[in-house]
């Protein structure tokens, strides 16, 4: 077998990382074409989210794009070389802002070298681009490059700041919170089935009047909707049977009206649509871009069950009732009847969107959660994504530096890729969708908390139920040392290794970072017979666990009140916990990781090179197979879609 090579390249503190597809060969042709157009669809809205994360985004993307291809100047200079790692990062970042801290990037070039790049360029190519407007485009577009407090941060979730004010993406234009917060309380929804408000749509003051601009075909981003639902027309002949035919075609009504009930017949029909070999998830769907949790990105997964790893999941889902039942949260808000958590295991077979070139590992749709309540949630496990993480990142030197001893470092290696694809599996399939609101609570109560306090419920059920002896028991894990390699890894990274990640002397903003901090050091701080200690050794800190049976009930503790948390809508405790553990970085272990971590040259986070999908035809013009490719430049991929799928 060929090496398949799995790193490409390395900048700042991205690395890009390619994904194999295996299967695909062995599917039919109408499953591959599937595919193929659903693939097509989900590159055809890119430049939707570009403009999501910020108004200036396609302009800066295009211009930068216009010189590094066309610059004739010399491209090995150090400034140049500057201004290639900025434009990458923005590829990477589908926009000026970091995709995780959401910072606004620093460029390492200087604004007289800008201007000379400019200044070399064809003004037609420059008007082509910017419009007849194109100068005062371009001071626009320098100005944020170089004024370092303009749109300084993507997302701003400070509840001491007005956080639709103060951040600089594109969902709101001249709000304030509080005018949102009244537009949005002002609509009224069937409590029974309530729309996700907001969800397609801009909201723009006009003179002191607020108006939602929608998503839809005819209304904003009508050009690359118009792109989408063409190719989902093309894909709905090769459905594989009618309940994927439903889940397209109701998508594209939902595109062509907007309507937010459609979006909800959509969801419905894709948790319906069991028996589909390939799956998709394209539209407006995740909320984290929106400091109040109500507008949604757009993005795009297509991808292929794999039927072995699935059974995995099987196990669990068909056990969902038990955990459910023997959750250590309170009674009243546990599921009485768990409907249809479906889960399985993928593999990808395209990236677009929101979930490109950076990617989850784990999905678990819908997110209303009335839908999850009556009709279940879908659940998914990326395995091939997980498996090109695990690959690139062996010998990285990491387990062994951050690790306390030889102990945690075998277990890791024996243990540690069950344990994480499991701790997925538990979070997606199981912890998103245990647990039920108090009636008449709406999740909308923990506003710029909600994400970490319900990413934290997820987390803390796959860790409480990682250690129970019924994984054993069902042949989920060999035994018990698999739950203790994923503590070992769960309490190292949310300690420690995760902090890398973040700038010196900032706080922990991306949801999911906050709430590893806020788990791993509230079970520090309420231990109380050292079951997690922390020890100095040659001036490097470690945490060790001593008791694994003892945390597992603090995990369990925790669970209890962040469900009732959420299920009471408690804003204030929600708030407490956040801030008090999920949100301030100690200093001085902060800047001991870094340079630790920084020691092993290691890139923080990775995205991927999406495999190149061709139409092959025979003599008479009739396509014959889908052949598949793995480029291998990443640069080369961007300026494809930016050349070819661009449509704003
Ligand atoms: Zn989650």
């Amino acid at each position: 077998m060929n090496e398949f090579e799995f790193q490409t390249e390395q900048f700042v503190d991205i690395k890009i990382l390619r994904y194999q597809v295996p299967g695909f060969e062995n599917l039919s042709l109408s499953q591959k074409l599937l595919i193929y157009y659903l693939s097509e669809a989900g590159k055809c809205g890119r430049d939707i989210l570009f403009d999501q994360n910020n108004f200036l985004n396609i302009n800066i993307r295009k211009t930068l794009e216009l010189i590094y291809s066309s610059y004739k100047g010399d491209k090995t200079c150090n400034e140049f070389l500057e201004f290639e790692i900025y434009l990458k990062r923005i590829w990477f970042s589908n926009g000026i802002h970091h995709h995780y801290s959401m910072d606004k990037f620093e460029a390492k070039f200087s604004s007289e070298y800008f201007d000379e790049l400019i200044n070399s360029m064809d003004n037609v190519d420059l008007q082509n681009i910017l419009g007849n407007d194109y100068v005062d485009q371009l001071s626009k577009i320098k100005k944020c490059i170089f004024d370092q407090n303009l749109y300084k941060k993507r997302v701003v979730l400070d509840s001491d700041l007005d956080i639709i004010k103060e951040s600089s993406n594109n969902y709101y234009v001249d709000c304030t919170q509080a005018q949102v917060e009244e537009f949005y309380e002002k609509i009224e929804v069937n409590p029974d089935k309530p729309i996700s408000r907001g969800l397609n749509s801009r909201l723009v003051n006009k003179s002191g009047k607020l108006e939602e601009q929608v998503y839809k075909l005819g209304g904003l981003y009508s050009k690359p909707i118009e792109q989408i639902v063409h190719n989902l027309e093309k894909a709905k002949l090769y459905a594989e049977n009618p309940e994927q035919l439903a889940v397209i075609e109701s998508l594209v009504e939902f595109y062509r009206t907007g309507d937010l009930e459609l979006f909800d017949a959509y969801s419905i029909n894709w948790v319906k649509d069991l028996d589909s070999h390939v799956d998709f998830v394209n539209g407006f769907i995740e909320v984290y871009g929106d400091a109040m949790g109500l507008k949604a990105s757009w993005e795009s997964v297509v991808n292929i069950k794999n039927i072995e790893a699935s059974q995995r999941t099987e196990i669990i889902s068909n056990n969902a009732q038990w955990f459910e039942d023997n959750s250590p949260i309170p009674s009243q808000y546990k599921k009485k009847e768990v409907k249809g958590v479906s889960a399985k295991v993928i593999t990808v077979a395209s990236l677009g969107g929101d979930c490109h070139p950076a990617t989850p590992i784990g999905i678990n749709l819908p997110n209303a959660e009335w839908i999850r309540k009556d009709y279940g949630s879908k659940s998914v496990t990326i395995d091939n994504i997980t498996y090109a993480y695990h690959m690139s990142s062996l010998n990285s030197g990491v387990l062994e530096e951050f690790s306390y001893d030889q102990t945690e470092i075998k277990r890791a290696k024996e243990h540690a890729n069950l344990a994480g694809n499991l701790h997925t599996d538990l979070h997606e399939c199981l912890g998103h969708g245990s647990g039920q609101m108090k009636e008449n609570i709406s999740t909308d109560s923990l506003k710029s908390y909600y994400s970490t306090i319900e990413e934290a419920r997820a987390d803390l059920f796959a860790l409480y139920y990682i250690m129970d002896e019924k994984l054993v028991e069902l042949g989920l894990i060999p035994s018990l040392e698999t739950g203790k390699s994923e503590y070992d890894s769960y309490i190292r990274n949310g300690l420690m290794v995760q902090l890398s990640r973040v700038e010196l002397g900032k706080d922990l903003e991306e949801s999911h970072m906050r709430n590893r901090q806020l788990i791993a050091l509230w079970v520090l701080r309420n231990c109380k017979n050292n079951e997690i200690e922390k020890i100095v050794r040659d001036g490097k800190t470690y945490f060790k666990i001593n008791d694994y049976e003892a945390l597992r009930i603090l995990f369990g503790d925790l669970l209890a009140e962040i469900q009732r948390i959420k299920s009471e809508g408690d804003y204030q405790k929600a708030k407490e916990l956040v801030e008090t553990y999920g949100v301030k970085i100690d200093l001085e272990l902060h800047e001991e990781v870094k340079s630790r971590y920084e020691k092993l040259n290691m890139a923080a986070y990775a995205g991927f090179i999406n495999p190149i999908y061709k139409l092959k035809y025979d003599a008479d013009s009739k396509i014959q197979d889908v052949d598949i490719e793995y480029p291998k430049d990443f640069a080369q991929q961007m300026l494809y879609y930016s050349n070819n799928y661009s449509y704003l």
